[in-house]
């Protein structure tokens, strides 16, 4: 508790004002509470439903539709956690999650690992398990082999990106009934589907398994062809 304190005081030693409005009156998500209200009124999703990934049928839950150029707080908020010092910031966004009852307990968080290893995505899941219990598995990493074979591949190849598994947690994860994948942003839900299909390689096929992103970032509404 001491150290969570501690740790927003120093990103506000950093970082002082509201990406929104400039208003020096910031709490623990990082806004001031009119900004955030605001975009909790405009951009927080239900949860009730889950949203599925097209062709694979994935389930997927989401705090906040992000449709970079409609609303310069909310890509400013973005922008905001994903700079170094945001890891506070994530712990608490976490509590806007309302998950149904039945995947509140023994769930086994998997953050998605960022190519860039960025650990937004394990701060995520950090704030999600001191909320809810459960525990954190570090099971996947981006593939070696990615980052070497990039340049022969062309652009669409280079976005995709694939994991390994950590085969010290493979039993583990079989006798899981709940695993949620966690991830900061889910925009075409490749690297979800490439985390599931490596666990599916490895027989981890557990009853529930959903991913849980903080943002959907959503293309405009605007057909310009
Ligand atoms: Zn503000």
């Amino acid at each position: 508790m001491m150290w969570k304190a501690l740790r927003f005081w120093f990103y506000r030693l950093f970082i002082v004002d509201c990406v929104g409005c400039g208003s020096l009156v910031v709490h623990a998500r990082g806004l001031c509470l009119s900004c955030e209200y605001h975009i909790l009124g405009h951009y927080l999703s239900s949860q009730v439903e889950t949203t599925t990934v097209p062709e694979s049928g994935l389930r997927f839950r989401f705090l906040f539709h992000w449709i970079p150029g409609e609303s310069s707080l909310l890509s400013g908020y973005v922008y905001l956690l994903k700079s170094p010092l945001a890891e506070p910031l994530w712990h608490e966004l976490s509590r806007y999650f309302v998950p149904p009852e039945h995947l509140k307990n023994n769930v086994i968080f998997i953050p998605i690992p960022s190519r860039k290893k960025r650990k937004h995505s394990l701060y995520l899941a950090q704030g999600l398990v001191e909320q809810f219990g459960g525990e954190i598995i570090e099971a996947l990493e981006t593939s070696a082999l990615d980052s070497l074979e990039q340049k022969q591949k062309s652009k669409t190849e280079r976005r995709k990106i694939s994991f390994t598994l950590n085969e010290e947690f493979t039993e583990r994860l079989r006798l899981a009934p709940t695993i949620v994948l966690v991830d900061d942003v889910i925009t075409t839900g490749a690297s979800y589907e490439a985390a599931y299909n490596v666990l599916k390689n490895h027989q981890v096929c557990p009853e529930n398994i959903e991913l849980w992103a903080a943002f959907h970032r959503e293309a405009i509404r605007v057909n310009f062809e």
